[in-house]
């Protein structure tokens, strides 16, 4: 047997050891000691300070697209070396395929934040929330929201059952906005989140103190957070709760993000008869949701809904599955499904079926009883897929309730749609729901039902069947939580959990210097004519540089050859009595395009340069009819420069605004172009 590591904390820019000999881990799988941990002895303020102080002002200091970079560069060092994780990984009791949720899904979902972030956030360190609202009519005085970044810490208090993907799905986020992060694992796994903690610090991509870590107890961490720091915590509702409360968090208004028990229901269409596709996809989830990490997943199926009819089949299908799952050593070939994460666990869910059993019977496995195709169940935790069948479950309380953390589900018969989704709703607020329907009625009725108290909900048919990432899968553009008992919170959903540790705040003044606080050019905002800024490369490029171009008459004769030659002979363009007849016209109107388009002959500058391609248009609006005689002039300005990491060029947003003869604005829009970052200079 080989000497159980000590696992360190690493505070404050030191792994430091706790202060006594601390708890024993145990394998989960065979009982053998893994890991010693102990939090005795750190400064918890000191180490809040440390982040703080030392990692945040870097951290601020960087773009979007540095944090994004970095975090791409970690991704892509820890991708390199997942089999030091794999194997670590087996002693929580992880097959291979649990592995990879919690390894290279977490990998994968820190990579994704990066690639988002990259292509949906500006090259700076403010983020602009929405479009300028204009205060005053002379545009003397707007407002913009910003988002900026929290200048404290991240406090992540995960869960046992995903030890890197729980800390990966956070972080990621938490350093895009700019915040430093502490992380602290649940205890039972904290040896692989360590682990990984260690590869991450000897990367040295990170700023010194932008990632520490808790292994053990928090102590008065809590007691020491202020206003500008933030905590998450997954896990139990009863430790979740308790934290909320937490003196501190509620005086400083401290952002407090929960997720907690959750009991997620799947639901079987009435269409979805035994021999459709819908109702052998239905089978296959449930039993792979309830086996997937022995079902200690936050998002797994706990309460199965079908249709009455379907019941029996239903049970007999998911008998024949479950039954057939080989239970085992995680490391073993063969094994389908490894052991929960320790005894004690085992004993909670043992319990959590016995408070099952007063609504409902037991239809397959037996929880006391252990049959393995490998391992000893008395030294591991090992369980085989408990089913039950709650025969009146509008009634039933415990159901609805008590969330067995372990391979176990409750199937439940409805009548009617309605009942479904009523069914559904005791749940009082899940992290997502899954319905199962070919019938488009039904979808629409049961997520329409069904998504107020759900943060995610899967439509599953044989349509989606190959491609779909099923129930149980939270996604990185996605958001994860869900309301109510499910704690009320929202991670990820891509670029909108980078919001989580930001503060959005109205900024209003003049727009010059409104312009100068969020690097954008905005109307009413000092400008810059001169050289063709289609003649500047982004070395020379300013916000602000603006182009007014000649000003072009439409005629007859150009909407009648654009109507011809691009087949866009719509009535308002080409049938004058037409075009009288309808609300929005006096008489036959140009083509919103043949407008952008006489707007592009404008502003273009048509000799190779630096400007190497315009790749779209953002908000495009034709705001007012352009009629026959109506001259058109366009004022295109730099709204926004984002020079590209790694890559000779960058991109320009520019403000285009298209006016006729009498000043009205007719057209407006973003253009969008890749600009080389160098190009010979050009005489000034
Ligand atoms: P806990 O709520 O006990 O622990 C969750 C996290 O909180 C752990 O990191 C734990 O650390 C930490 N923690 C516990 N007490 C405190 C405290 N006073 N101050 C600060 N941090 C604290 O949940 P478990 O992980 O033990 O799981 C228990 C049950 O929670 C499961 O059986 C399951 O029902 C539910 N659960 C739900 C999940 C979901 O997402 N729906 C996910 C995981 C669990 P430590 O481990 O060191 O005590």
């Amino acid at each position: 047997m080989t000497t159980p590591r000590r696992l360190e904390s690493y505070v404050c820019g030191r792994w430091t050891p706790g202060e006594k000999d601390g708890q024993t881990l145990l394998d989960a799988a065979t009982g053998a000691p893994v890991a010693t941990i102990d939090s005795s002895g750190i400064d918890f303020a000191a180490t809040l300070a440390y982040g703080r102080e030392v990692a945040g002002r870097k951290l601020r200091a960087m773009t979007f697209h540095e944090r994004a970079a970095m975090l791409k560069a970690l991704g892509l060092a820890l991708m390199g070396q997942k089999e030091e994780f794999y194997a670590e990984s087996l002693h929580t009791g992880a097959t291979r395929p649990d592995g990879w949720i919690d390894i290279e899904g977490g990998i994968g979902t820190m990579l994704t934040f990066a690639s988002k972030a990259r292509r949906e956030l500006p090259n700076t360190r403010v983020w602009t929330d929405g479009e300028v609202e204009a205060l005053s009519k002379d545009s003397s005085f707007s407002a913009q929201h910003i988002l900026t970044p929290l200048q404290g810490v991240a406090v992540h208090i995960n869960a046992y059952n995903f030890p890197i993907w729980g800390m990966l799905e956070k972080i990621a986020p938490t350093l895009l906005a700019g915040v430093p992060c502490i992380v602290k694992p649940a205890s039972q796994t904290a040896y692989l989140t360590e682990l990984m903690v260690r590869r991450i610090i000897e990367t040295g991509i990170l700023p010194e103190g932008a990632l520490q870590l808790i292994s053990g107890s928090v102590g008065d961490l809590l007691d020491h957070v202020t206003g500008q720091d933030a905590v998450t915590f997954t896990g139990s509702a009863w430790t979740g709760r308790k934290l909320k409360s937490h003196k501190a968090i509620i005086e400083n208004s401290t952002r407090f993000t929960m997720e907690a028990d959750s009991l997620n229901a799947a639901i079987l269409g009435p269409d979805a008869v035994a021999g459709t596709p819908e109702f052998d996809l239905f089978v296959k989830e449930v039993a792979r949701e309830m086996t997937t990490k022995a079902g200690q997943k936050c998002t797994a199926i706990r309460r199965v809904i079908a249709p009455r009819g379907q019941v029996h089949a239903l049970i007999a299908a998911l008998r024949e599955r479950l039954e057939k799952t080989p239970v085992g050593l995680p490391g073993t070939e063969g094994t389908r499904m490894g052991p929960l994460a320790s005894l004690d666990q085992r004993v909670e869910v043992r319990d959590r079926i016995r408070e099952l059993q007063a609504d409902a019977e037991i239809v397959a496995g037996n929880p006391d009883e252990v049959r393995l195709s490998s391992g000893d169940a008395e030294l591991g935790a090992f369980m085989n897929p408990v089913l039950l069948y709650a025969e009146k479950p509008l009634s039933a309380e415990k159901i609805h309730e008590v969330e067995a953390f372990g391979p176990v589900s409750t199937v439940m018969p409805y009548d009617v749609l309605d009942e479904a989704v009523h069914l559904a709703q005791l749940g009082k607020g899940s992290l997502v729901s899954s319905v199962f329907t070919d019938d488009p009625k039904v979808a629409e009725e049961m997520v329409l039902g069904v998504a107020p108290y759900h943060g995610r909900v899967l439509i599953g048919n044989r349509a989606s069947a190959k491609t779909s990432t099923g129930h149980g899968s939270p996604l990185a553009p996605l958001v994860h939580g869900g309301p109510g008992r499910a704690g009320g919170g929202e991670e990820m959903g891509g670029m909108r959990g980078v919001k989580h540790y930001m503060q959005r705040t109205a900024v209003q003044g003049a727009p010059r210097l409104l312009s100068a606080v969020t690097g954008r050019w905005i109307e009413g905002a000092e400008a810059n004519q001169g050289v063709h800024p289609f003649r500047k490369s982004l070395a020379e490029l300013r916000i602000g540089d603006q182009l007014v171009t000649a000003a072009r008459t439409v005629t007859l004769e150009d909407v009648e050859h654009f109507a011809n030659f691009t087949g866009d002979t719509f009535y308002a363009h080409m049938d004058e009595a037409a075009a009288k007849a309808n609300p929005f016209f006096d008489d036959r109107v140009a083509h919103g395009y043949l407008i952008a388009s006489f707007a592009a002959g404008l502003f273009v500058e048509p000799n190779p340069g630096p400007v190497l391609a315009n790749y779209g248009v953002d908000h495009m609006r034709f705001l007012a009819p352009v009629y026959f005689g109506d001259t058109l002039q366009v004022r295109l300005t730099c709204k926004e420069i984002n020079p590209r990491a790694n890559a000779e060029h960058g991109e320009v947003r520019w403000d285009c605004r298209v006016t006729n003869q009498k000043g009205e604005t007719v057209a407006q829009y973003d253009v969008l172009t890749m600009v080389a970052k160098t190009w010979p200079a050009v005489a000034v």
